[in-house]
């Protein structure tokens, strides 16, 4: 066994050469990674006793992508391309043998090779689109070759992962290795490809067909998903070039249109946010070797909308949850609906009914709070009322076992006024979710002035393992992201009493790529919450609307009328109400341009995360990009509203605030940080 550099080896068994590249974590195609295949390359063809080559990877993966740390640096060693054509170019046969995940440059790599093994646990896939990128190796030139146009174009528009079984059903992999034997079968299979005297099989060689009218049926039945993102459209068009042209013209398509991609600010904004949801799990001030504290048995307080969704994170990953109502009636409603969504899931094949079963037997339901004195974390998830918030937290410190950590799903309550009424502040915490809680990636941690170190520790490794993002915020009215929404819903009120209609913010906020407007967000939530008819002046118009028992999409009417399909129509007796509301209160309406509605909708959002970042209730602009992502569907595309900032330039912003300051000073004065930004002539992300 021959060292070729600090990550691989080339051992020479008989007439076959195994390179082994070893650079952990996951063998990511790094400079010294390629140079290191580059020389095994070399090695192979410069010794004539070598007939073939197996390139197989070192401990828990093959290569599971590029670099991407080198993105948007200068490029150093032998490129990408430049490997795959030397490998495909080796005149003895190239296997490649697969562990763990074969994805993006790797899976290129492999396609690269002339024969592909790989073990049945083994994973493959091509996830550049995640990154808003394509496979620029040669990968939407080579796939289809191998495995079709319709399974390639779902595989690099998806960025999703297949098993090995279905990648060699597909073609994709020639055989599959005994799981714990890979080399042994590789060398196995190099030899019998070298007996057999099969000639080289260079993937860029084999035809590819498309059936007449497949992509333009594929971006049809994708439009929804697609909708917004550059990405997926320049993969298919890449497939498409993969079988209509021949191969080099395929490959040079493929890198224009990485380049372009790469270059835009789409690409650049979704990998702003892979590297913003690593940065989210770091937090200042945690001494370093912080334990987290065991968490085996999980209380839920509360089986309203939100109780219910908590619990079954904790249920789907395995965790026993006591839920804890006031009421026979209101246990039982919140139980059903938590078996009636796990049911439906089942109905949809995402899940066994046996895990439907299993969950729900992991369920207490309770009556009394005394049964969670033996809880290690407990959530509290009743009505958004502080009186009623304290007397639970007071009444859990006399119940609940020392060393437990006590959290409060509150969405704008201060968490330290809470954590006062008990003995054991240090020990409380916000853990906010979104709704549907078993659904949305968000879980706000708010941090309170005494939250422990190790309770921050437990709460970010516990979301880790219900599948959220944690992203931890500081004590303030609405946290990061309830806090700039309201200042979004604030300018959408205003707006439609200046002069737009419900219908106008929404459309030009689902434009942007919001998944919903404003005033369709009120509609879904209910706009009754915080309503009661007794209190009710009549004088706004969620006031009218609500005492017309339009109460948002539950009543079929709200800000519009839905049909049996939930498809909301403008309502004209809204119409009627907002011009009503305009001339009593003495306004003009004027029109007003959708470029208005956009950056007073988001402007104004923005220069309140930056006030949030200078109170440091966020520690970094990107945990606002985070929450903004997965807790409200900001579009990935865009960044997050402070990556979006950065685009459009702090300086536009801060000009446009001003000008708007016209209309309502306090409302638009621009924040002394973002003022400061725009002055120095950076960004929020640097
Ligand atoms: P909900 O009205 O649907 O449910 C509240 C439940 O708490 C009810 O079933 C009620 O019977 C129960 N309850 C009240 N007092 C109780 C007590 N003393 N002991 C046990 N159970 C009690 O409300 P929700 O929408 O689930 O909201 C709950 C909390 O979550 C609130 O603080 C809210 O602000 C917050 N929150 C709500 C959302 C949302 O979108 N609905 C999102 C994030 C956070």
């Amino acid at each position: 066994m021959a060292e070729l550099n600090a990550v691989a080896d080339l051992a020479v068994e008989g007439n076959v050469a195994v390179l082994t590249l070893n650079s952990p974590p996951v063998n990511a195609l790094s400079a010294p990674v390629r140079d290191a295949i580059m020389a095994g390359l070399a090695a192979a063809a410069a010794d004539a006793a070598v007939q073939a080559l197996v390139l197989i990877c070192a401990g828990r993966t093959f290569i599971a992508g590029a670099d991407i740390t080198e993105f948007g640096r200068p490029p150093q060693g032998a490129s990408l391309h430049e490997v795959m054509l030397a490998i495909e170019g080796l005149g003895k046969p190239v296997v490649a043998a697969i562990h763990g995940t074969a994805l993006g440059g790797g899976l290129e790599t492999a396609l690269a090779c002339h024969w592909r093994v790989a073990v049945p646990s083994a994973k493959l896939g091509l996830p550049e689109v995640k990154l808003g990128l394509l496979p620029g190796a040669g990968g939407t030139q080579r796939l289809p070759r191998l495995v079709g146009v319709p399974q390639a174009l779902e595989m690099v528009t998806s960025g999703a992962m297949i098993g090995a079984q279905q990648a060699a059903a597909a073609g994709l992999l020639d055989e599959l290795a005994p799981e714990d034997d890979l080399r042994a079968f590789a060398l196995l299979f190099a030899r019998r490809v070298l007996d057999e005297a099969r000639p080289l099989r260079r993937v860029r060689d084999l035809p590819v067909t498309a059936e007449p009218g497949v992509f333009d049926a594929f971006r049809k039945a994708n439009a929804r998903k697609f909708r917004g993102f550059d990405a997926p459209e320049f993969n298919i068009r890449c497939i498409e070039a993969a079988a209509t042209k021949n191969f080099d013209e395929g490959l040079a398509i493929e890198h224009a249109l990485f380049m372009e991609l790469m270059n835009g600010t789409q690409s650049k904004a979704q990998r702003h946010l892979f590297f913003a949801e690593r940065a989210a799990q770091k937090i200042p001030g945690l001494p370093p070797g912080t334990q987290p504290r065991p968490i085996r048995k999980v209380g839920v307080i509360g089986a309203g909308t939100m109780g219910g969704g908590i619990s079954m994170n904790f249920l789907s990953a395995g965790f026993p949850v006591t839920i804890v109502e006031t009421n026979e009636a209101a246990l039982h409603r919140g139980t059903g609906v938590m078996r009636t969504n796990y049911e439906n899931t089942a109905k949809k094949g995402r899940i066994t009914q046996e895990a439907v079963e299993r969950n729900m037997g992991l369920l207490t339901p309770s009556l009394s709070l005394e049964d969670l004195a033996d809880c290690d974390l407990v959530i509290e998830a009743v009505f958004e009322n502080m009186a009623i918030k304290k007397e639970i937290f007071a009444k859990l410190d006399g119940i609940v076992k020392p060393g437990a950590i006590l959290a409060s799903n509150t969405s704008y309550l201060n968490v330290d006024e809470i954590a006062a009424s008990t003995q054991r502040p240090q020990d409380v915490c916000g853990m906010h979710f979104f709704s549907p809680a078993n659904v949305m990636r968000l879980l706000e941690v708010v941090r309170g002035a005494k939250t422990a170190p190790d309770v921050l520790e437990t709460v970010l490794g516990l979301a880790r393992k219900i599948g959220k993002v944690a992203v931890v915020a500081g004590v303030c009215h609405g946290f990061i992201g309830n806090r700039m929404l309201e200042l979004r819903q604030r300018e959408a009120n205003k707006l439609i009493l200046e002069g737009a209609m419900p219908w106008d913010v929404d459309r030009v906020i689902t434009a942007f790529g919001m998944p919903m407007g404003p005033f369709q967000m009120a509609d879904l939530a209910g706009l009754d919450i915080g309503w009661s008819a007794e209190t009710s002046k009549g004088e706004s118009l969620r006031d009218q609307l609500c005492e017309r028992d339009r109460r948002g999409q539950k009543t079929r009417c709200g800000f519009y009328d839905y049909d049996e399909q939930r498809t909301p129509t403008p309502s004209d007796l809204v119409r009627d109400l907002v011009l009503a509301q305009s001339a009593a209160k003495g306004v003009t309406r004027r029109v007003i341009s959708d470029e208005e509605i956009l950056e007073r909708c988001t402007y104004t959002m923005i220069n309140e995360g930056a006030l949030i970042l200078e109170e440091g209730m966020a520690y970094r602009a990107s945990d606002i990009d985070m929450v903004w992502l997965t807790g409200y569907g900001f579009p990935a595309y865009r960044g997050g509203p402070m990556f979006y900032a950065d685009t459009v330039g702090l300086p536009h912003i801060v000009a446009t605030l001003r000008k708007f300051q016209a209309m309502n000073e306090a409302d638009f004065a621009p924040a002394p940080l973002l003022e400061r930004l725009a002055a120095e002539g950076v960004g929020f992300n640097g």
